[in-house]
């Protein structure tokens, strides 16, 4: 039996995931997603291993206690929110395996930052750290963790997605549209200068 406050999010979280699908942000498996149960404790929910976020229902979330350094059915990622969550404020955490973050992020390496050309992302975003580790690592934690410590709480994980951390889950499903329209614009930029090299 979940808290009452946590049922209530779940249903504005599973809002947000199907305008995600709608925009293409999740296809598939897609990520994984969690959120802090409130007033803040050291309960979560997260989604569960194998979870299909294109068809994500109440079911597919877990209750895991942050006490636990491991959850084998929850979500591989669970290190890494894990750790966000025990080291951060932040409440809400949407990991996606949208398509531009994937492209553009093999055209950089980790350590660099991409910085948005359109004016929303500019406000919302400002920049996006590059990180690179296996999936489901503690190595993987631990770098996106001290980009989110310093502000920067959205990171892109090389050839793999975006994460984003949020305090709350309308701020956290903006954000993720954001950056990835920011990371649309900038792909489509590209490959406009060099049609244009091309042509001229
Ligand atoms: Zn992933």
């Amino acid at each position: 039996m979940l808290p009452e406050k946590a049922e209530s999010m779940l249903e504005e979280l599973l809002r947000y995931v199907k305008l995600l699908i709608h925009h293409h942000i999740i296809l598939g498996y897609g990520g994984n997603i969690s959120f802090r149960v409130l007033p803040k404790g050291d309960l979560i929910l997260i989604t569960r291993h194998g979870t299909l976020l294109e068809l994500l229902e109440p079911k597919d979330f877990i209750p895991v206690r942050l006490s636990e350094k491991q959850c084998k059915e929850a979500s591989i990622e669970y290190p890494t929110h894990r750790l966000i969550y025990l080291k951060t404020n932040m409440n809400v955490i949407f990991h996606v395996h949208s398509t531009a973050a994937i492209v553009l992020s093999l055209r950089h390496k980790e350590g660099d930052v991409i910085k948005p050309l359109d004016e929303e992302g500019k406000i919302l975003i400002n920049e996006i750290p590059i990180v690179e580790a296996p999936a489901g690592t503690i190595e993987l934690a631990e770098k996106i963790v001290q980009w989110v410590i310093k502000g920067r709480n959205v990171v892109l994980a090389r050839g793999h997605g975006i994460f984003v951390a949020e305090e709350d889950i309308k701020g956290a499903y903006i954000k993720t549209c954001a950056v990835e329209r920011s990371l649309r614009v900038l792909v489509l930029t590209k490959i406009l200068d060099a049609l244009e090299g091309v042509t001229s």
